[in-house]
């Protein structure tokens, strides 16, 4: 589902991508670890078309992000086309980003309706179903400022679901969350993993990385220093940088 090879990215003098390879199987979830400035987000926004690489490949279904082949030449996405394979691809960051004047439910409704043109009884509908799945049937009408922040992120998982993606983006989607509230976002994504979605997860919940993680994947500085099944990587790492980091989140 997502195959980088070399990929590479600077920001001016600041190379931050120094040749990621990292492959995720359909179906997988993968767990994205390391340092604060290590690239992890980068690398996500990279995925989602929210950066341009710079080198290296990197393809999502096969096809490859910000480009089209046409016989041996390569040209870049216009874009509409980079709008439309962003729709196959939900991303929940760390702040909810929920839109304040609408509710939970329109929050859910509102690409749907004005992006795919589903009609509005239709996306309401959907969107009753996905609060559901999130565990927020009850809360459908409230404002995000009248609900928890596990609460507003589990809208926000439940609108990026509504675009039918497949292809989830999660960066620290719990980190910003009061202790009590993160258990209730980690379930939504063990259920969402449970369903078969693919799922790439910048985390450093340990405990979800290593139940629900097919891999995860140790970055620092802009490299993956590890790689491989989560109950070697980050329980019994062969990397003395993934050692130390551990022990400092652990
Ligand atoms: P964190 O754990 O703090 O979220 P991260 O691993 O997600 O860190 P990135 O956000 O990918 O790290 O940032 C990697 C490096 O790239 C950092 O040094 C950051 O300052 C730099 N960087 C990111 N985006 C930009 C940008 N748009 N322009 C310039 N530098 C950037
Ligand atoms: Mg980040």
């Amino acid at each position: 589902m997502v195959h980088a090879h070399g990929v590479r990215k600077h920001f001016g003098k600041l190379e931050v991508l120094k040749g990621i390879d990292l492959t995720v199987e359909r179906g997988q979830v993968c767990c994205l670890l390391g340092p604060s400035g290590s690239g992890k987000s980068t690398f996500l926004r990279c995925i989602n078309h929210l950066e341009k690489i710079d080198g290296g490949t990197l393809a999502v279904e096969g096809e490859l992000v910000g480009y089209r082949r046409r016989g041996a030449r390569l040209h870049e996405l216009r874009e509409k086309e980079i709008a439309a394979h962003r729709r196959d691809i939900g991303m929940v960051f760390q702040r909810f980003n929920l839109f304040p004047h609408l509710t939970a439910e329109q929050n859910v409704m509102e690409a749907p309706v004005r992006v795919s043109g589903t009609s509005t009884p239709d996306a309401r509908a959907e969107a009753r179903q996905l609060l559901e799945k999130v565990g927020l049937a009850d809360r459908a009408g409230h404002y995000p400022a009248q609900l928890s922040g596990g609460q507003q992120q589990r809208v926000a998982i439940a609108r990026a679901l509504a675009m039918k993606p497949k292809l989830m983006l999660f960066d620290e989607p719990t980190s910003a969350l009061d202790p009590e509230l993160v258990g209730d976002v980690l379930d939504v994504m063990r259920q969402l993993a449970a369903d078969g979605m693919t799922m790439v997860v910048v985390t450093h919940e340990i405990g979800f990385a290593r139940e629900v993680g097919d891999t995860a994947v140790f970055m620092d500085d802009g490299v993956v220093v590890e790689a491989g099944d989560p109950r070697h990587v980050l329980v019994a790492p062969e990397q003395e940088r993934t050692r130390a980091f551990l022990s400092k989140v652990l």
